[in-house]
């Protein structure tokens, strides 16, 4: 595992190597969307990226990671247990503020967790020492993967070549935002709250439906055909590699002004509701599509409000509810043949265009640097 983050440490981390801004990478709008939605509520259940090797898969969850806000801990805590929320705390949390009467707190950086795709089920969700626990009494955890991941991103590439048991501990703790490891009686807890991003290339072998099924969100992702769009790719992939500082610096307020963004949407989430009337949009789009099960009505509905709140509003518009079905359904549509999945999601992109069209607005579809600048000026999609 190449953990970006201290477990426990204290103060704040040093900033990661100047990691490609995610505001600088080109295109990609629905990929960039799918990260920040999950940002701005990461019981979404994260994102499924599919699409071929050289795309900008692995850069752009780093880069989700570099920009989020730093995060409040409770200080020496292998788990990153939030000070101000005890009933998500650890079990080892609550045995120090029962001794104590309260937690120090630190802050530190959102933690980044890469997991090999050699992972075991024991490196996953940790150990517990019972030998210890015998001999001396004492309680014994060894914080694996999801420790490391909680309240930040964990990155799964390659996850179609996971075991799948192990793939399957991931979704669990992803959906349930704990982690529970039990043997012999002796039992430890902790919160386990992460933006889950797994990529995979189709060609190289499929996921089994059922774990398709539980991945919130899912991206198609392909290169990038318009010149334009490539020459910029290779200009600012220059300009990174000969200055990465200086390169980062230059997207700067970009950067800090998306970060602002996802703060002030998370903060506004808890406000935002939804009408019976918007649930009605929903179960008809969902229903209108064919789309089984009742899961993807509800990350629809989850989604829909993140995206509200990143637009500053506390209720659903329409087009709130087409964006979030346009990234819910991708991988949800494949038990019907591929042209009828095909036709569902060009029928959904048009009912978006003319939802927006209506809205007079931009379709919500900018991201970060989402215009295509060419000659200095600014070019409206
Ligand atoms: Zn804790």
């Amino acid at each position: 595992m190449r953990a970006r983050s201290g477990s426990g440490g204290d103060g704040p981390l040093p900033r990661f190597a100047a990691a490609f801004p995610f505001t600088a990478i080109v295109g990609q709008e629905r990929l960039k969307r799918a990260l920040v939605l999950n940002a701005v509520n990461p019981r979404i259940g994260g994102v499924l990226i599919r699409g071929e090797r050289g795309t900008a898969k692995s850069t752009a969850a780093r880069a989700l990671a570099a920009l989020l806000p730093e995060i409040d801990v409770v200080r020496a805590c292998a788990f990153g247990c939030h000070p101000d929320q005890p009933r998500t705390w650890c079990t080892q949390c609550h045995e120090r503020a029962e001794h104590a009467g309260g937690l120090p707190r630190t802050h530190r950086r959102t933690p980044f967790v890469d997991l090999p795709v050699s992972a075991t089920e024991d490196r996953v969700v940790g150990t517990l020492d019972i030998e210890r626990a015998i001999q001396e009494g004492e309680r014994h955890f060894e914080p694996g993967v999801l420790a490391a991941s909680n309240r930040g991103v964990l990155y799964v590439d390659e996850v179609n070549l996971l075991d799948d048991h192990v793939v399957d501990l991931l979704l669990d703790a992803a959906a349930t935002g704990v982690n529970v490891v039990e043997r012999e009686g002796v039992s430890f807890r902790h919160p386990a709250r992460f933006i889950l991003i797994g990529t995979m290339n189709p060609e190289e072998g499929d996921l089994r439906p059922q774990l398709l099924d539980r991945f919130g969100l899912c991206v198609d992702i392909h290169s990038i055909h318009e010149p334009r769009a490539r020459m910029l790719i290779m200009e600012r992939n220059l300009a990174y590699e000969s200055d990465p500082e200086g390169f980062c610096e230059e997207w700067q307020a970009k950067e800090q002004a998306l970060s602002a963004e996802i703060r002030a949407a998370r903060r506004l989430l808890p406000e935002a509701r939804h009408t019976p009337s918007d649930l009605r949009t929903i179960a008809a789009v969902m229903s209108e599509l064919g789309v089984d099960g009742h899961r993807p009505d509800l990350v629809v509905l989850k989604a829909s409000l993140a995206q509200a709140s990143l637009q500053g509003r506390p209720f659903l518009v329409e087009q709130d509810i087409l964006l979030a079905a346009e990234l819910a359904l991708p991988h949800r549509l494949r038990r019907h043949p591929l042209t009828e999945a095909e036709t569902s999601l060009g029928d959904l992109s048009a009912r978006l265009g003319e939802a927006c069209a209506q809205d007079g607005a931009e379709g919500g579809e900018e991201i970060g640097s989402d215009r295509i600048e060419v000659g200095g000026k600014k070019k409206d999609s």
